[in-house]
């Protein structure tokens, strides 16, 4: 055991996303997020495509999507994968930073006697997430079923307690603060971590330029008073100067819907972003239209509807409409739906396509890339298509867009672009470390790690993936 505080990056180094930092002091072992690695996955996946679940987390290793450490994934899944014997468990904890998939989804693979750590509001996420979704081995974080006893077996609940921004967390020799920072989904945390000999601060995902930068603001200056030995700072967008605001898109948005008059308006936009679901609720509102949503946001809705500082609509709220695609039968049958989905289904505020085609410009869609076949039923001429979240930064993402395009362009539809990023700036990075001082700075979450030289200079670390750096 070595005896100093040491960590090892499992993803997150050379890579936007797949953070699974291990933190080890005196034999305490805790990960920090351990979420899917869209760089890794790529590779050997497209989204679509799945491993194997006969093989359990076998196919995950084997291509080294997963790292392979004895003690932390669950023994059916290593069963299933050959792995048979008994293994001990080998870490105490996992601190989850916020609900992205980048930064959660692989906890679906961790052994259910592993506590997970996360904000309450990302715990309400995380289950609403898991009621839609059908059963995928790659997203069970709350609750599970036992393979390969797929039938008829209990689902098994993971230990998952949750904290709130300011409190102290004990895990024998390490003391956890989460604080809160804004980024683009709520219950979003930054951690500082005070070792038997260091103290650490991990910057999650965090912006700025978002609709709460007193959050932010608010772990900047706790972090600057803890005098951290070292940060692991996120440098998705460090080399950009410039970010969007919320309130660009909302005028963006506004000038556009305002031109449709009549027309359809299609939105593509990461639901879990409740900063942009209000600003299109606004602009829905005063433009006269209803915000149409699909049955997953509607139940996101419902799941976050109990925060008053998020004061979000609710799921049945007078400018809002859930939209009921056509499924099974074809002629809107309850049985063709989960059980669960009919209870929206049944709300007073739901359409279909046949009630918009009439009325095109009654609604703002906000429905995205899983519903442009309902295009087709809808039959729009002309409108708007808002691509509201990031421009691609992949092939996959290319061949999608490449495809969008096509739909769009079948229905005479224009495409704008218009988003507020989730990520702080190079510019607002500068800030943020200049104001907080690390000792240290390890590049996380990024693609340019070289260029937080320019901003911290020597006091820059690069480390390798899978190796342990000493503190
Ligand atoms: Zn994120």
């Amino acid at each position: 055991m070595p005896n100093k505080t040491t960590l090892t990056f499992h993803g997150g180094i050379n890579e936007i996303g797949g953070n699974k930092i291990l933190l080890e002091d005196k034999g305490t072992r805790i990960f920090l997020d351990f979420g899917k690695s869209f760089k890794a996955r790529s590779k050997f996946y497209d989204w679509m495509e799945k491993p194997r679940l006969a093989n359990g987390v076998g196919d995950l290793l084997a291509l080294g999507i997963l790292p392979d450490i004895k003690g932390i994934y669950r023994q059916d899944l290593l069963s299933l994968a050959g792995r048979g014997d008994k293994e001990d468990r080998f870490v105490d904890a996992v601190l989850l930073s916020h609900a992205h998939s980048d930064h959660a989804d692989y906890i679906s693979f961790l052994r259910e006697d592993i506590p997970i750590l996360m904000g309450e509001t990302a715990k309400d996420i995380i289950d609403s997430i898991e009621a839609e979704r059908q059963a995928n081995i790659e997203f069970e974080i709350s609750g599970f079923k036992k393979r390969p006893l797929e039938r008829g077996s209990e689902i098994i609940r993971r230990k998952i307690n949750t904290f709130r921004t300011g409190e102290k967390i004990k895990i024998d020799s390490i003391e956890i603060e989460p604080v809160h920072v804004d980024h683009s989904i709520p219950g979003c945390y930054c951690f500082i971590i005070r070792t038997s000999d260091s103290t650490l601060v991990y910057s999650g995902d965090l912006r700025m330029h978002g609709n709460k930068p007193e959050l932010t603001l608010d772990f900047v200056d706790r972090a600057s008073s803890s005098n951290p030995d070292i940060m692991l700072c996120e440098g998705t967008r460090i080399n950009e100067t410039y970010s969007n605001k919320e309130s660009d898109v909302l005028e963006i948005f506004r000038y556009y819907v305002g031109n449709a008059k009549e027309l359809f308006v299609l939105v593509d936009y990461s639901y879990k972003d409740v900063d942009r679901l209000t600003t299109l609720y606004n602009v829905a509102k005063s433009s006269g239209r209803k915000l149409l949503i699909d049955v997953k946001t509607a139940r996101y809705l419902l799941a976050l509807s109990t925060s008053t500082s998020l004061a979000l609509p609710k799921p049945n709220d007078e400018n809002v409409a859930i939209y009921k695609p056509r499924k099974g039968s074809g002629v809107y049958d309850d049985d063709d739906y989960d059980s669960e989905d009919v209870e929206f289904y049944r709300q007073e505020n739901v359409l279909t396509a046949e009630d918009i085609r009439g009325k095109q410009g009654s609604v703002i869609a906000a429905l995205g890339a899983s519903y442009i076949d309902q295009l087709i039923d809808i039959r729009p001429s002309g409108g708007v298509y808002f691509h509201s979240m990031s421009e691609p930064f992949n092939e996959e993402g290319e061949i999608s867009e490449f495809k969008m395009n096509n739909w769009i362009e079948r229905f005479g539809m224009s495409r704008v672009h218009s988003h507020c990023s989730g990520h702080a700036s190079g510019r607002d990075l500068n800030e943020i470390v200049k104001r907080i001082g690390p000792k240290a700075l390890i590049p996380i979450h990024t693609e340019h790690p070289e260029l937080f030289s320019v901003i911290h200079g020597g006091k820059v670390k690069m480390v390798r993936p899978n190796s342990a750096f000493e503190l």
